[in-house]
């Protein structure tokens, strides 16, 4: 059955854009050499002018985060620290709204998404951290562990308020501030979290943002004066860092890529899983490190599973992310568009079997239909690089073992899912798959408390639950043990 959905849009009003932001240095927005657009991926409009910090202004970043280390943050008591983070955290809650609006237009993805997974996570992380920041005497690294100093931070676009969350809520917990870079994509919301830095009085320089490129987050991540890297972004991108780190002492975290299994045996619920694959792919328009690109499915029940998720996928609405009922929003951009063209086009012409979910595309914007191919071998390229969009790889399997070896072919190795009935099965699979994170019957849960990071190449360290907390302590050097 089909249903008929009224449009039923959040409104934009609640958000006030300025027309061009400067950097966040020092607790102050400030002039940078040149400026760049921020557009909307799901009209094109442009929302905002902002700021493409060069050298020199990551140089003023540098100093200012270490002068407010030196100064203030890390002689601060831990309760003191916390009670920051807490009105920090408060603030994101009360500003929610705001939040997810500004998301959903500068990024592309559905409101939903922002408004009930986002903002609400981005909040939760610093409600976590501000409980550890009085606390990091007893989470395992000695009676006062000590911070590391300035952190340089970059994120991707993916989720641009909640990677910041990631990044910054342990830090300042920890005693460390933090020079950031958000993605040239989706700068917006790290500039209201600027505001927000504000309003909750942080001492200038704890917390400094700096917008740019690429070349920004090099000269940031390459900075003599920064103790600590962590990134959140491409393999290849982590690479250069893991290099460029490897030579100058500095600590480095690194999330990278993933191109996870979601595994489904004949014993699971057939209608729960294909939720599960729903969501392991399709949530964020697949723009999500840990999706799950590979469905390993059990042979004897492929045909069954198939059809019905073909069925689910022809129901779900693609279009205005600002619609209370949209399920797949825009692609963040149009160079990750034509990215994800590309590699489906690989997918054809290596003999996969490609379909979509029909569904027409708005004339403006970047759109690309929920997509699954078949008949896929573990050779293809859309079973083997992270293709970061709205395309499923369909591959089979008759046994678990097989279905491990399956799964862990693969460079990467961030997140697993296992659809099953079994608990001995769930735990057999658990204990032999190479990922980070393996959800057992449900699939993209994230919990502050919960460690998350990856082997191989999907990089190396966690974030969130007490592991993360030893990136941003100096523990190595045993603290004050
Ligand atoms: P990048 O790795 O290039 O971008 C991530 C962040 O790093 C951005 O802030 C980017 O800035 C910055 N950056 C780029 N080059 C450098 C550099 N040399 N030194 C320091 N920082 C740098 O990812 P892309 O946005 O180019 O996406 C490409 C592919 O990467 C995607 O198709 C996807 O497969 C994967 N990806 C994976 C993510 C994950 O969560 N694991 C997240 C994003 C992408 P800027 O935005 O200005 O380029």
């Amino acid at each position: 059955m089909r249903f008929e959905y009224a449009p039923a849009p959040e409104s934009r009003s609640v958000v006030t854009l300025r027309d061009s932001y400067g950097l966040f240095i020092g607790g102050s927005f400030v002039p940078g050499s040149s400026v760049f657009k921020t557009i909307s991926p799901a009209t094109e409009e442009v929302l905002a002018e902002v700021t493409h910090g060069g050298p020199e202004d990551v140089d003023r970043a540098v100093a200012a985060a270490r002068q407010a280390y030196e100064r203030i943050w890390s002689a601060m008591p831990g309760r003191e620290r916390g009670k920051y983070l807490f009105r920090i955290a408060r603030l994101i809650a009360e500003r929610a709204r705001e939040l997810a609006v500004l998301e959903t237009m500068d990024n592309g993805k559905p409101i939903r998404e922002s408004r009930d997974v986002d903002i609400p996570l981005a909040a939760a992380h610093f409600f976590y951290h501000a409980g550890w920041a009085d606390k990091l005497g007893y989470a395992g690294f000695g009676p006062s562990p000590r911070p590391l100093g300035v952190a340089g931070q970059v994120i991707p676009w993916n989720f641009p308020l909640l990677m910041l969350a990631w990044k910054i809520a342990p830090a300042l917990a920890c005693g460390n501030t933090v020079v950031l870079k958000p993605a040239e994509t989706t700068p917006l919301t790290a500039l209201m979290f600027a505001e927000i830095c504000q309003q909750a009085d942080l001492p200038p320089g704890v917390v400094n943002i700096v917008t740019g490129d690429g070349a920004t987050g090099h000269a940031l991540v390459a900075h003599p004066g920064i103790d600590k890297v962590a990134f959140t972004g491409s393999t290849a991108v982590g690479k250069e860092i893991a290099r460029l780190c490897a030579t100058d002492g500095k600590r480095v975290t690194l999330e990278l890529g993933g191109k996870a299994a979601n595994i489904v045996f004949d014993d699971a619920p057939v209608d729960q899983a294909v939720e599960g694959i729903v969501n392991g792919i399709f949530f964020n328009q697949g723009h999500v490190c840990c999706a799950g690109s590979r469905l390993l499915v059990q042979e004897s029940v492929a045909g069954d599973v198939l059809a019905a998720l073909k069925r689910r996928m022809a129901t779900l609405r693609l279009g205005d992310p600002l619609d209370k009922n949209t399920d797949v929003g825009a692609i963040n951009s149009r160079a990750q568009l034509e990215k994800i063209h590309l590699l489906a086009q690989a997918g054809e012409s290596e003999g996969a079997s490609r379909w979509s979910a029909p569904c027409q595309l708005p004339d403006r914007g970047f759109w690309f239909p929920p997509t699954v191919f078949t008949e896929v071998s573990q050779a293809h390229r859309v079973a083997r690089e992270e293709i970061f969009g709205p395309v499923l790889s369909v591959l089979t399997f008759r046994t678990p073992a097989e279905a491990v070896q399956k799964a862990n072919n693969t460079p990467y190795g961030l997140s697993a899912g296992v659809w099953t009935e079994k608990g001995s099965l769930i735990l057999w699979m658990a204990s032999r798959l190479r990922a980070g994170v393996v959800w057992a019957n449900t699939f993209n849960r994230f919990d502050p408390s919960s460690p998350f990071g990856g082997y191989k190449e999907s990089g190396f360290g966690r974030e969130g639950g007490r592991h993360g907390l030893e990136a941003y302590l100096d523990v190595l050097g045993g603290g004050d043990v």
